[in-house]
């Protein structure tokens, strides 16, 4: 798949509100334009096996907004395949630049009510010329390929590594990675998810459930893809004090919760905390034109 990663690189962050510990973005928001950060790693060998078994077509899953099927028609046509795109919802009156951007890489969309969309997920399956990619990347391969992105850095050095997660599947992969002694810690951005830890479990094997996660679930700021003023205030001054852009569904929720959790003693002094930063700026186009500064 076509994507840079030489371009992916740590950002220190000068401020941290005590001054007692140290905090590092990995910047994989900078992979690529468009198919930027996590979505492409959880796609990498998902594509590989698609490309060993000669299909000619990947199909996949998601919501009107997704990253992950604007993602996958990237990475399909990067690897000379076509596209299916099932999307939530019936088909909307005006398109949207996720589902614009889908279909300029050559997806194929098709719109399906919530139970049409339910029962064709169940029943999709590989057929001999098609390959199939769960919603957001879910699955072993998702994590598989999510644990290649600590390889871009030299990360040892970390006693924390926090991301933001929906159906954590980066999660499960960070945790793979990650060493026995590094706390890992997910940020929830949807609400009352409690599913997650059984499904972050059933990614890993036995003595990978033993090792340090935790998932937080007081930073979803009201649900999926809500962004209330103080978010919005977080992401302008990010911006202001650290050149560092954030958006609203995903990264800024993350970015927020390190901070609030560095401020109740989450972190023991001379914690280095590393952040990750998983792309998803291009959602930020769904808020009205110069709501922010980048
Ligand atoms: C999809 C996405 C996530 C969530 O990843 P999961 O593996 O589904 O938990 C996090 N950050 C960004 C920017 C995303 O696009």
């Amino acid at each position: 798949m076509d994507a840079n990663l030489q371009n992916i690189r740590l950002q220190s962050l000068t401020r941290s509100i005590t001054g007692k510990i140290q905090m590092d973005v990995l910047r994989t928001d900078l992979l690529h334009p468009v198919v930027s950060g996590n979505k492409w790693f959880k796609l990498r060998y998902y594509i590989e096996e698609a490309r060993l078994l000669q299909k000619k077509t990947i199909a996949s899953f998601g919501g009107p907004y997704s990253n992950h099927l604007v993602a996958t028609a990237f990475a399909a046509s990067a690897a000379g395949m076509k596209s299916i795109g099932y999307v939530r919802g019936e088909t909307p009156h005006v398109s949207n630049p996720s589902l614009t951007e889908a279909r300029n890489y050559g997806m194929q969309l098709y719109f399906l009510g919530r139970t049409e969309f339910a029962v064709q997920k169940r029943t999709t399956t590989h057929s001999e010329d098609s390959y199939f990619i769960p919603e957001g990347g879910y699955g072993s391969k998702g994590a598989a390929g999510a644990a290649t992105m600590l390889q871009t850095i030299d990360s040892r050095a970390y006693t924390h590594i926090l991301c933001a997660c929906g159906t954590g599947t980066m999660l499960a992969g960070l945790i793979k990675a990650a060493d026995a002694g590094q706390q890992v810690t997910g940020i929830s951005v949807l609400k009352n998810n409690t599913s997650i830890t059984d499904e972050v479990n059933a990614l890993l094997k036995e003595d990978e459930k033993k090792k340090k996660f935790q998932i937080l679930h007081g930073y979803h700021f009201g649900g999926y893809a809500r962004h209330p003023a103080t978010l919005l205030a977080c992401i302008r001054t990010l911006w202001e004090k650290e050149q560092l852009p954030t958006d609203i569904v995903y990264t800024a929720k993350l970015l927020y919760a390190a901070f609030d959790l560095e401020q109740q003693a989450y972190f023991p002094e001379g914690s280095r905390v590393l952040l990750i930063h998983s792309g998803g700026l291009q959602g930020n186009r769904s808020l009205p034109p110069n709501s922010l500064p980048f």
